[in-house]
């Protein structure tokens, strides 16, 4: 039992010789952040492999959000998804805006664009959808109803670098798509992310807003906040580009083996197989259906924590039902997101993931059946 930890990720590592080298210029030039030569550098890079025609980085995703709403000046409510990660719903409430929870769909767990409409009323501005997991939420129908109802559309594709829908990169939807680049993400700078969007002029505001609101040397027209990704962080990046693909492959390894172990098994859901879709394979939720699986996703948590392997209940507890919320709002108003919730763990996936390791964990959760 004394066996090393296994986490539900394990951030990715360039070869360190190669970090050193991408960063050794910044001790001639001094340019530490504020637009640097690997800030431009990595932004091009970046739109050309997430197929995009405009990117604007920062410091993190979070941040990324909750400006690219203030670009789009948004006011009033947002319908969101409440099975996701705190950022999501923070971001629209720190802009004084209004989130109203859509419930899901029960295969691939995104937005349910059926759910949408009854929620609609003269003071909603923008739909904010998660492609959660990396599960690509139904963009064709949200689009629909958007141009119908005169709507911004915002993605969190926090989970989704490198998606693509029929070769199309995933941040081409929408108004505006938000990255993440954090350390546990697939794909990242320690911290970090940034904003797509197909209208050039976001591009100034963008700008603008990470900066302070500056808009020149002597002029600040925004109030604006601090949000520029450094060049420290923008080196990782581009170091870390060129082994995303690598690193993707072996995570599709590690989510075929799950599949092989466990896709026969009576009670459990394995994540969908979208048709059309290139996958990220960011993460591996199994939804454990008590009633025919026999053991709870508590008792599987359990198990498996007992053997030093750590799962993790994601997205559990459902964001209406965080402390901050849940005097607002009634979660059973979202049936589905509520059921998924209380059943789903995202099982360890990550390049590095022995196969032998893998098969461990099926085992754990067979034998435990
Ligand atoms: C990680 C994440 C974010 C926030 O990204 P950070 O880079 O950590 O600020 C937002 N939404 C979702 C769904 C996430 O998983």
């Amino acid at each position: 039992m004394n066996r090393n930890p296994i986490y539900v990720t394990k951030a990715s590592m360039p070869p360190f010789e190669e970090y050193l080298q991408q960063i050794a210029p910044l001790w001639e030039s001094a340019w530490l952040t504020n637009n640097g030569a690997l800030h431009k550098q990595l932004t091009q890079a970046l739109e050309t492999r997430l197929k995009v025609p405009h990117l604007c980085l920062f410091a993190n995703g979070h941040l990324a959000l909750s400006m690219a709403i203030r670009a789009l000046h948004l006011k009033g409510e947002v319908i969101t998804t409440p099975f996701t990660f705190a950022s999501t719903t923070h971001a629209i409430v720190e802009n004084g805006l209004k989130p109203v929870f859509c419930d899901i769909d029960p295969q691939n767990y995104t937005m349910n664009p059926e759910k949408l409409t009854s929620l609609i009323t003269d003071k909603t501005c923008a739909i904010l959808p998660v492609h959660v997991y990396g599960n690509v939420c139904d963009v064709d129908a949200i689009e629909t109803i958007a141009k119908e109802h005169g709507l911004h559309v915002l993605y969190d594709a926090a989970h989704a670098f490198g998606v693509e829908v029929n070769g199309r990169g995933i941040g081409t939807f929408g108004d505006a798509s938000m990255f993440s680049f954090h350390a546990t993400k697939v794909y990242h700078t320690v911290e970090g992310g940034a904003i797509t969007f197909a209208d050039p002029a976001l591009d100034r505001t963008l700008y603008h807003l990470k900066n302070f609101g500056i808009s020149g040397p002597e002029s600040v027209d925004a109030v604006g906040s601090n949000a520029k990704m450094g060049e420290l962080h923008a080196a990782m990046g581009l170091v870390n580009l060129r082994y995303i693909d690598e690193q993707i492959r072996l995570r599709q390894k590690v989510a075929e083996r799950y599949r092989e172990r466990l896709s026969e098994v009576k009670g459990l859901r394995l994540p969908p197989v979208q048709s059309g879709i290139k996958r990220n394979d960011a993460y591996f939720p199994v939804l454990f259906d008590e009633s025919l699986f026999r053991k709870t996703r508590d008792e599987v948590f359990a198990a498996l924590a007992t053997q030093n392997i750590h799962a993790r209940k994601y997205f559990y507890p459902l964001v209406s039902d965080y402390a901050c919320y849940r005097d607002q709002y009634d979660s059973s108003l979202t049936p589905v997101a509520q059921y998924t919730a209380n059943r789903i763990l995202t099982l360890p996936i990550y390049g590095s993931l022995a196969l032998a390791d893998v098969d461990r964990i099926c085992d754990l959760i067979l034998q435990i059946s």
